[in-house]
């Protein structure tokens, strides 16, 4: 029987209060989320491991920790997820690829160690696309999670597995990596918060590398107040990642509560209209993101619709330059020699470096490392890769222009609901899920998307925040003024 204090639905907040007041013990909390898991993950499947084991003893030693009032954080004894792209020492990790089927780290990512040491008890390994590259979390390897508001829906990714599970009310909250949007979009999917920082801002040790230049780790939770609580025990220099900011984080909450009066909010017209294909925000999504900007508006915030980021329309396809560049570079470690699957007995040591790359890769990842060989091949270079630099620097600029006017800027996340499970084959249109979320990687800015309503089926829609680089703390404080407005964040799914 699960005490009845123990209740996976939590927010970190409720679950630090209830830790402390002794009304439950981190070891029922975790048992909680682990029968919740049981229960429900035959159907969601946002598992790929479950430390069930390990997860336990984790919450012994946070509970010991409690009851001698030493708990480093507010997260002590608290459950949550760890995307299957993050290092965790014994623990298999695979990035959703056959590549790395049997890997098994000896040591833990950065932002996985300081979750540990904060006390917080990781109940599995979250599944997603395979290496990140994907929008739906269709292109795992191993199988397909599902969207817990429609099973036969998709939960967005690539971090689709950390979305559904603290939707399903399997966790407390998760980790996940945004390239081009993988933590904002399954977040709206999945109506749920997700918080991409500051480029350099989380360490990426013992992150398996998608593109280097747009690699961040962010917090998936039920609440703003969460997600600056979980970013505040990730954030910060790391002596073990060279591109990590050597600037000390900041108090992240200390906004909160401040409201929205005063701010100067840009709704940059590049985001609201249709472009020349005739593609923009569905009917539904459309109704609901007019709504927030309403909302805000009357919360005291000043709109300007007016704003424009002229070229923030070529950031997909500078992203499909620079992205797949970079992952064709990142990806050509697993060569069948140094770890992860290698094929073996072929006529030479190439055949078997081919069959291990033939074997290993899907195919959405052996798209786009062909994708990105392409662009950056000798006599494309500077018609692709230099070019698609040229123009992220412009849109860096022209987002640098907004700033001058303008404390934040608002945006859809993304132009539809979740779709069904198969619904999307073409590439292409893939690619298109991000539209709204990649300029945000492209330009380094921290983003947010949180529940903003319900459009066609019930299914949940996303309002995205941006802010200047390194002002989270703003971010946040605007997002949890929203989030106050309205009751969208609170509903659950009806599933079990
Ligand atoms: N969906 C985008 C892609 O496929 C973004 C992925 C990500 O953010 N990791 O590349």
């Amino acid at each position: 029987m699960t005490a009845p204090a123990a209740d996976p639905w939590l927010t970190i907040v409720e679950a630090a209060q209830r830790l402390r007041g002794g009304e439950v013990t981190s070891v029922e909390l975790t048992r909680a989320s682990l029968e919740r898991i049981r229960a429900t993950d035959e159907r969601v499947r946002a598992f790929i491991t479950v430390t069930e084991e390990a997860a336990l003893e984790s919450a012994a030693a946070a509970d010991e920790l409690l009851r001698s009032g030493d708990a480093p954080s507010l997260l002590t004894g608290v459950p949550i997820g760890l995307k299957d792209v993050l290092m965790t020492a014994g623990v298999r990790t695979t990035a959703g690829s056959r590549m790395l089927d049997q890997l098994i780290p000896p040591y833990d990512a950065t932002s996985v160690a300081r979750l540990r040491a904060a006390g917080a008890v990781a109940v599995g390994k979250t599944n997603m696309d395979e290496f990140a590259m994907g929008s739906s979390t269709e292109h795992s390897a191993w199988f397909p999670t599902a969207n817990p508001w429609d099973l036969e829906r998709v939960p967005g990714g690539s971090s689709g597995g950390s979305a559904a599970t603290v939707a399903a009310g399997q966790c407390v909250a998760s980790l996940g990596s945004d390239t081009g949007g993988s933590i904002r979009q399954p977040a709206a999917f999945c109506g749920v918060v997700g918080l991409k920082p500051t480029y350099g801002r989380v360490s990426r040790y013992g992150l398996i590398a998608f593109a280097s230049s747009l690699d961040q780790i962010g917090p998936f939770t039920r609440t703003v107040e969460d997600a600056a609580l979980l970013l505040q025990e990730i954030a910060g220099p790391d002596p073990l990642d060279s591109t990590c900011s050597e600037a000390p984080a900041p108090d992240f909450s200390v906004q909160l509560g401040e409201g929205l009066e005063g701010l100067r909010i840009a709704a940059p017209r590049e985001f609201f209209e249709r472009n020349a294909e005739g593609q923009g925000m569905d009917e539904g999504v459309a109704a609901a993101v007019e709504g927030a900007l309403e909302l805000l508006a009357g919360a005291g915030a000043s709109l300007d619709r007016g704003a424009s980021l002229p070229s923030v329309g070529y950031s997909l396809p500078v992203y499909y330059v620079l992205a797949p560049s970079e992952c064709s570079a990142n990806l050509a470690r697993y060569d069948g020699v140094k770890y992860g699957y290698g094929s073996r007995g072929g006529a030479s040591m190439w055949a078997d470096m081919e069959a291990t790359r033939q074997e290993g890769f899907g195919r959405e990842v052996k798209r786009r490392i062909l994708l990105g060989a392409y662009a950056l091949s000798a006599g494309y270079y500077d018609a692709y890769y230099l070019q698609a630099q040229k123009v992220r620097t412009l849109i860096r600029r022209e987002f640098d222009a907004v700033f001058a006017g303008a404390d934040l800027i608002v945006a859809p996340t993304t132009p539809t609901v979740a779709f069904r499970q198969g619904e999307i084959t073409d590439p292409y249109q893939m690619y298109l899920n991000d539209i709204y979320t990649i300029p945000a990687n492209i330009a380094g800015l921290p983003a947010i998307s949180l529940p903003c309503g319900f459009a066609e089926a019930g299914m949940p829609v996303g309002l995205q925040l941006i802010a200047n680089r390194n002002s989270e703390a703003l971010l946040l404080r605007a997002a949890r003024a929203f989030e106050g407005l309205g009751e969208w964040g609170l509903r659950r799914p009806s599933l079990g």
